[in-house]
């Protein structure tokens, strides 16, 4: 795409299809990075998400959910206990609260169940819509778009949106593309923003969607010096990992 051009909505619609297809070419096999049994653990696990990684967020979760499995017991959990197995994941006092409030108004507003419904859902307690989701999407099998800071600026490399407002961005790529593959959608941009298109030296020079990227060139444009940026199973060496 030329930057100079104006975009049609229906050549943007297109070309936005055509970089979902391709990213979703190039990881068939992006999905949630959160380890879960059932709604609950996703919803607290993408609580605890908030400032790290989702790897160390599934390191804790095991003996979290072993400990306190269900919302009540995640109500009347003891303060200092969860603290202690909440503490790698950074800001723990912050999220034991979270943790604790969370399961209170399980049990209060939906009989220790998780609502599966958008408008229940960031009614509870820390749950923001990104949150709420992640969990429709892949607890529940209801698309969605996750706006986390991956697609927010992938969105707008991509010159899918100019918007800034999370809310926003979700209803303009939303406009894009057909809603059975939100979901799917949210994966492949954020595996995509993790790998390739990082936040400060985007690997354009390995970048699939290159051809029609308006912000090609923000990041490296040497082939071999934009493979060397790739992460995680697309790292040099690391193709193994592929599954
Ligand atoms: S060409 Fe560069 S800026 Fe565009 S999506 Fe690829 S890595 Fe990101």
């Amino acid at each position: 795409m030329s930057a100079d051009r104006v975009e049609s909505p229906l050549a943007l619609t297109r070309r936005a299809r055509r970089m979902y297809r391709t990213l979703h070419g190039q990881y068939p096999y992006a999905h949630c990075e959160l380890d879960f049994d059932n709604p609950l653990q996703l919803l607290v696990a993408t609580v605890l998400s908030a400032q790290t990684t989702d790897v160390t967020v599934n390191r804790v979760t095991p003996a979290l959910f072993s400990r306190w499995p269900t919302a009540a017991d995640l109500a009347s959990a003891d303060r200092s206990e969860m603290e202690e197995v909440l503490r790698p994941t950074g800001f723990f006092r912050a999220k034991t609260n979270s943790v604790l409030k969370l399961g209170a108004a399980l049990v209060e507003d939906h009989d220790g169940q998780v609502p599966p419904r958008l408008k229940d859902l960031v009614k509870l307690p820390g749950v923001g819509r990104k949150t709420a989701n992640v969990v429709l999407g892949n607890a529940f099998g209801i698309p969605g778009i996750t706006v986390d800071t991956h697609f927010g600026r992938l969105s707008r490399r991509m010159g899918w949106t100019d918007e800034e407002d999370p809310v926003k961005v979700e209803h303009a790529v939303g406009g894009l593309i057909p809603r059975k593959e939100w979901t799917m959608l949210s994966h492949v941009v954020i595996f995509h923003g993790r790998r390739t298109c990082h936040a400060r030296r985007p690997a354009c020079g390995a970048c699939p969607v290159a051809r029609w990227c308006p912000s090609y060139g923000v990041g490296e444009t040497d082939p071999e010096a934009a493979a060397a940026l790739l992460k995680y199973e697309l790292a040099p060496g690391a193709e193994a990992k592929r599954v």
